[in-house]
């Protein structure tokens, strides 16, 4: 029936997913199309990320308003990083988030002006760090408010402990979720999860999963942020490079087993980096044999997904 071998209970479960502002019409249509889709999953919040420095900050916003006003997806959260900006700006922003609906924001940081492996400087005049956005932004209203967390710890950080120690800042100045940097080897989270809450901190931390749809991509992308693509994956995805068809189905499986075991492991939300696309994460839920409880969701033919992936 196209579904893992060892299927899991997915009444617990709820997604949310995230999407990046769409560079022009023809990423647009692509994204509102992906959002379409991915809707009948009924996920528990959508979110829109934000260019660090304000890079995408009109594309954000339009993004954001019309997923709120036009596709009455009121569960959108505003993806906003204070780096490279004077607080005033951060905080013109959050007006302008706050006028279109937004009642949730995913507080970060953002990479440093130069480029990821650089130094980090506060903007003269700007909010210090993230921990800095989550207070202004708790100062401003009864927001939800997510953060970042990092399961194999954020490149600047000396160690993990330092990390955990950034999360707990977060929390105490009202940070209400984290979620991760993605990862694949599902030890890393539970070990990172069990010293989190060795902190004391308290708040749920979803895993950030990643469907991979593109492996030479993902492996650069995950040097730059510190993520460990394992052996096996490479070995599993790599031989597939010219034959889409099968390399869709494998890292659908792949995604699917990662989300499966941490079910097992007791994990019921997941927050899934879609890449705009509805094929792989379509694909997903299906093996996992995860269908909303929307009357307008159908069971997933998971072949048909496949194929459309391969294709599209
Ligand atoms: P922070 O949480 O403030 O810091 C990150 C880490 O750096 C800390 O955990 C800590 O270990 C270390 N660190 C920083 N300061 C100190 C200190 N003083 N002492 C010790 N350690 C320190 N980027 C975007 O540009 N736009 C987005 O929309 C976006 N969305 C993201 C969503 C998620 C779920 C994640 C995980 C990341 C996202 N990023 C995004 C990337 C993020 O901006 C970068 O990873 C950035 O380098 C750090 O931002 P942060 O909010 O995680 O920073």
């Amino acid at each position: 029936n196209g579904r893992l071998p060892n299927a899991v209970d997915c009444r617990g479960i709820r997604f949310s997913f995230e999407y990046f502002p769409p560079k022009n019409d023809e990423m647009e249509a692509q994204l509102f199309q992906t959002v379409t889709a991915l809707s009948v999953f009924a996920p528990a919040f959508v979110t829109v990320t934000y260019g660090a420095g304000g890079s995408t900050k009109a594309r954000s916003l339009t993004t954001v308003k019309r997923m709120i006003g036009e596709m009455a997806i009121g569960n959108t959260a505003a993806h906003l990083t204070c780096v490279g900006a004077p607080k005033a700006d951060v905080d013109a922003v959050v007006d302008e988030f706050v006028a279109c609906g937004v009642r949730h924001f995913v507080a970060l940081r953002g990479d440093p002006q130069g480029g990821i492996g650089s130094v980090y400087e506060p903007f003269p005049g700007g909010y210090e760090n993230a921990a800095d956005l989550v207070k202004a932004l708790r100062a401003r209203g009864d927001f939800e408010i997510s953060v970042s967390a990092y399961p194999e710890k954020h490149p600047e950080s000396s160690d993990v402990a330092a990390d955990i120690d950034m999360l707990k800042r977060k929390v105490d100045k009202g940070a209400t979720r984290a979620l991760t940097q993605f990862f694949f080897d599902n030890d890393d989270f539970e070990r990172y999860l069990e010293r989190v809450r060795r902190a004391g901190i308290g708040i749920p931390v979803v895993p950030g999963i990643l469907p991979i749809n593109n492996l030479a991509q993902v492996q650069k992308f995950a040097g730059l942020c510190g993520a460990r693509v394992p052996e096996s994956l490479i070995s599993r995805l790599g031989p597939l490079n010219d034959r889409p068809e099968e390399r869709f189905r494998e890292a659908a499986h792949i995604a699917a087993e990662q989300i499966a075991d941490l079910v097992r492991r007791g994990v019921n939300d997941f927050h899934l980096y879609t890449m705009n696309r509805p094929q792989l994460v379509t694909a997903v839920c299906g093996l996992i044999g995860y269908e909303a409880e929307r009357a307008s969701a159908q069971p997933v033919d998971t072949e048909r997904s496949f194929r459309a992936a391969a294709t599209g």
